[in-house]
């Protein structure tokens, strides 16, 4: 089978090795999807402390496929049945994981960081995974493309748990890549008053009217403040998601909510440059409620799941590019180029 190895920074090869054995506990699954997330990009580009030097690993954490093997020991899974996998592997009985926040545990395991993930055409199991529960069989009716976009959108579902959207708020959502839209999509789902997109460019704002009905606001062409005071007649916004990964706009995020307003930072900013100097006196007299997340638990990747299964809104449209294992190199310069939206490795 084929499989690609991340080697070293902007180094991917790929290799023709032997499909992986597994053991009684443990599955086999054939890809037949996998996503680029920006997670992948950044290891591509500078690493990850979880794969030491010198270490080969199979990227890629979004990804769906079908059974071609189960271990004599585990119950309730059949070769040939479609399933998405949640990526992250907590120890399991640690405080977080015991609560059920195994993306939270300090000692987890992932596909695509310490497991081989989804860039290669069969994919070993590992028997922690499959006891965990990371293992979800895909709903009937749900093409490929809608299951793999499960992993991102339970990222962007936890943030949303936290900030408890109500049908008066109005929702700015910084940055217009497949994270905001995505953001977009459950607010407005979640009957917001208004949702608000910003972003630098133009084409990308363009991509966002096949998901909703957003406000768009490019900020190429005019300030923030003065377009996000005309949408909300004056008042601000009540809830701000920054869905970018850039310094300043947590500043302005501060700036731009109203009063009692809640924040989340939803993109991690580049090490080394997360000292930001924010006005906490903003967070003080307008008593704002700030909050972040990273990643999503096991039940809030279901919970995606099913809110993909349920929502009329064209998910699938968000993966505008798709590669073949063979052409990953340029499958990630074009995902990192932010001409598309979402770039996908296709496997036949
Ligand atoms: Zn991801
Ligand atoms: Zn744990």
């Amino acid at each position: 089978m084929k499989a690609a190895y991340y080697c070293g920074n902007e180094n991917i090869q790929v290799e023709e090795v032997q499909v992986p054995d597994i053991t009684d506990r443990e599955m086999l699954m054939k890809i037949k999807l996998a996503c680029i997330c920006g997670t992948d990009q950044r290891i591509y580009r500078f690493g990850h402390f979880k794969i030491p030097k010198g270490t080969k690993r199979v990227l890629g954490h979004e990804l769906v496929g079908e059974i071609v093997k189960v271990g004599k020991e585990v119950k309730g899974y059949k070769e040939g049945q479609r399933i998405a996998v949640a990526p992250n592997v907590g120890c399991g009985v640690c405080d977080m994981c015991v609560q059920g926040y195994s993306h939270m545990c300090p000692d987890y395991d992932a596909f695509g960081i310490s497991f081989d993930g989804g860039f290669e055409e069969y994919m070993r199991i590992p028997s922690e995974a499959v006891s965990h529960g990371n293992v979800l069989p895909i709903p009937d009716g749900m093409s490929y493309e809608e299951a793999v976009l499960a992993e991102p959108f339970s990222c962007c579902f936890n943030s949303f748990q936290m900030l408890h959207t109500k049908p008066t708020d109005y929702v700015l959502i910084i940055g217009a890549g497949p994270i905001g839209a995505m953001h977009a999509i459950l607010h407005q789902r979640a009957g917001a008053a208004k949702v608000i997109m910003a972003d630098l460019s133009s084409l990308r704002l363009e991509q966002m009217k096949a998901f909703g009905e957003f406000t768009l606001i490019d900020t190429s062409k005019e300030e923030l403040e003065d377009a996000l005071k005309r949408e909300t007649n004056g008042h601000g916004a009540d809830v701000v998601i920054t869905a970018c990964s850039v310094p300043s706009v947590q500043i302005q995020a501060l700036e731009l909510t109203a009063p009692m307003g809640r924040i989340s930072f939803f993109g991690g900013l580049p090490s080394g440059r997360d000292e930001v100097g924010l006005h906490t006196n903003l967070i003080h007299y307008k008593e704002l409620t700030v909050v972040a997340t990273t990643g999503s638990s096991i039940k809030q990747y279901r919970d995606a799941m099913n809110i993909i299964a349920s929502q009329a809104s064209d998910i699938a449209g968000l993966i505008t590019d798709k590669y073949a294992i063979d052409d990953i190199q340029e499958a990630f310069q074009h995902a990192m180029s932010g001409k598309g939206l979402k770039t996908a490795i296709k496997f036949d």
